[in-house]
């Protein structure tokens, strides 16, 4: 038993980190989940349900958390969903999503409660239209993409179990279907059993594990007054990029769309985004270490706040917005901070699709408007109406290229 314990702790330590046992127990999450052998944790399939198994596991022996218990449908920690959806794909057809979340609970017995989340499901062996990889089928690992969020809620759990913090009661979940469009976070959303007005907040967790220089975005920064003082002077070695938004790609949007304030943090995008190289090797537990102080202070600091009050964002990002009578048919990056727009996923059948253009393109030119950043998009997408043909210039890695676009 005791030699046992002495290996872990050497192996923890010969991590690059300041805190041995918690990187050592990121590094143990995100290795079996984004093992091969849970082929990417596909929505619906046998590997969700091990993942799921595993994330139980977690909080009953390592957390010592309780289920639900009859806060949701059931009262168990796994929570199944069904939603019948179109499926894109060769023409459109319909079809079943089925997955599972997990959660479990601290009651503390307050009148509000925070939801800390994070999708545990990935891309499978990339045969959707969401991978951004082109070869025969091989596992999308998702290490960064999210078994990231999954180790930094479960660790966040562990911790908060321990802590001080009484004041909010707090729901631990990690979601199914977010690849497939937010799908778990949606459901979770609509049959919590709570009032949603005693939600205090929900932080989200995506893509946490690939820090490049201390840089952390923090985005949904607009969807309450309180949370602009509440991140900052919290010291801590993080340079943070702040968006406003409470509309993004990922599931803290089920939770805005509920007029929740919520914050997604995200370490930003790589090359390996979407495709079967987002492996654990690549992950930064120093960085993931960085981001679990900085988190747990935060949530001391609001712990003691009270409830925070929420405001509509002005989605400014949303192309959906009535003010355009045509849209690209794209999901901009709404992280990205270079010259232009970047493409963070294409929609099949529609103009930019059709244009062929490609995710991780950067729109420069839109007709007669330069696109320099989502604001200068917006404008451009605003002067064309449907019918009108013009030309859409990006640029894909160090090349520009000019297509004719359509609307
Ligand atoms: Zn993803």
């Amino acid at each position: 038993m005791i030699k046992k314990l002495f290996l872990l702790l050497i192996i923890g330590c010969q991590l690059p980190t300041a805190n041995c046992q918690l990187a050592h127990n990121f590094k143990q999450h995100i290795t079996f989940l984004a093992s091969d052998s849970l082929h990417g944790r596909m929505t619906g399939s046998k590997d969700e349900t091990n993942s799921a198994l595993y994330i139980e596991g977690e909080f009953l022996k390592n957390t010592g958390l309780p289920a639900m218990n009859g806060k949701y449908k059931g009262g168990n920690y796994r929570q199944p969903f069904t939603y019948n959806v179109k499926v894109h794909g060769h023409g459109e057809e319909k079809g079943k999503i089925s997955g599972q979340n997990v959660a479990a609970f601290i009651d503390n017995h307050s009148n509000q409660t925070v939801i800390i989340g994070a999708h545990f499901d990935h891309l499978g062996m990339g045969d959707s239209s969401h991978s951004a990889y082109r070869g025969e089928p091989a596992v999308h690992n998702g290490a960064d993409d999210n078994a990231s969020g999954v180790a930094m809620v479960l660790e966040l759990a562990k911790q908060i179990k321990q802590s001080s913090f009484k004041n909010n009661n707090y729901v631990f979940v990690l979601f199914s279907g977010e690849e497939l469009g937010l799908y778990g976070s949606k459901w979770f959303a609509e049959h919590m059993k709570y009032d949603s007005t005693s939600i205090n907040f929900m932080l989200n967790f995506d893509m946490v594990g690939r820090m490049d220089s201390n840089k952390l975005v923090v985005g949904g920064v607009g969807t309450s007054p309180a949370w602009n003082e509440a991140i900052k002077n919290i010291s801590s070695p993080l340079h943070l990029k702040t968006t406003e938004s409470g509309v993004g790609p990922s599931d803290h949007t089920s939770f805005y769309l509920k007029s929740i304030p919520v914050l997604h943090f995200f370490t930003g995008q790589h090359k390996d985004y979407h495709k079967p190289s987002d492996d654990e090797s690549k992950i930064n537990y120093a960085g993931m270490e960085e981001t679990f102080n900085y988190i747990m202070k935060l949530i001391e600091r609001l712990d003691a706040k009270g409830k925070i009050s929420f405001v509509k964002t002005k989605d400014d990002t949303n192309e959906n917005t009535p003010k355009f009578t045509v849209t690209l048919g794209v999901m901009p990056d709404y992280t990205y901070d270079g010259e232009g727009m970047r493409i963070d996923g294409i929609t099949d059948g529609k103009p930019a699709s059709k244009a062929e253009l490609k995710t991780g393109d950067v729109v420069i030119q839109l007709g007669e408007v330069k696109v320099t950043d989502m604001t200068t998009y917006m404008k451009a997408l605003s002067q064309l109406k449907k019918g009108d043909s013009t030309k859409v210039k990006v640029k894909r890695g160090s090349e520009t290229i000019e297509h004719d676009i359509h609307f």
